[in-house]
């Protein structure tokens, strides 16, 4: 067996409730403007379009409890998110077997140069110096589907410093988590490992170093994130 010639990057693996064992992580989907409130409050049409999809890298998921002040912006937005954790994959996923391949649900953020992403957007170009930076992706423990069950309504939340800035409800999502197993599976080949990250719910704005960002989700509890 040929040796590597470089040290081997590392397996990013999260945590999973209530067990010692972890969930090793291959691709990051996330959508865009999947809650009509968000939506317009990004200046757009609410109406059902087509979704839209990007990419965070896996590397980019934290589980420290602590999210560093990125470089080279100086507007961060929170956007509080559910993560989807897949089990399974496939193409072309029917929509009624997409839910059979979820593992479990997670508390997430995604977090997002703002200033960087608005840039990109009016320039036509891609969003990853927005979105797919180091640590932009704070994530909480996997809970298990076999614990406690699938998630499809319950309030979603996040608070800044202790006071209450976003607030949905994931019944409120534009698409819903089984279509967006199905759409993606149309475009990639989905694969056990595979997180989605099911968009954000009205109330996105900036952080500061020091602030404490409090997210919950009904269903898989509430986490601290600090700005640092
Ligand atoms: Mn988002």
């Amino acid at each position: 067996m040929p040796e590597y010639t470089i040290e081997t990057p590392p397996i990013i693996a999260l945590p999973i409730m209530g067990t010692d064992r972890l969930f090793p992580v291959r691709r990051v989907y996330c959508i865009g403007r999947n809650y009509a409130a968000h939506a317009i409050e990004m200046g757009h049409d609410p109406d059902r379009e087509l979704p839209f999809f990007f990419q965070k890298n896996p590397d980019n998921l934290d589980w420290s409890g602590e999210f560093p002040y990125p470089t080279q912006t100086s507007n961060v937005h929170h956007e509080v998110e559910m993560a989807i954790a897949l089990k399974s994959g496939g193409s072309n996923i029917p929509l009624d077997e997409a839910l059979d391949h979820v593992f479990g649900y997670a508390l997430s953020l995604d977090m997002t140069r703002r200033d960087l992403q608005g840039q990109a957007k009016k320039m036509g170009l891609p969003w990853e110096i927005g979105k797919a930076f180091e640590r932009s992706a704070p994530i909480g423990p996997i809970h298990p589907v076999s614990d406690i069950g699938h998630l499809d309504q319950g309030s979603i939340a996040l608070s800044l410093n202790g006071q209450k800035v976003q607030e949905g409800n994931l019944n409120q999502m534009i698409w819903k988590v089984p279509e967006m197993i199905t759409y993606l599976s149309e475009y990639f080949v989905l694969a056990p490992g595979d997180v989605i990250l099911s968009g954000t719910p009205a109330g996105v704005g900036p952080v500061n170093k020091g602030d404490e960002m409090e997210i919950s989700i009904q269903g898989l509890g509430s986490m601290i994130i600090k700005v640092v």
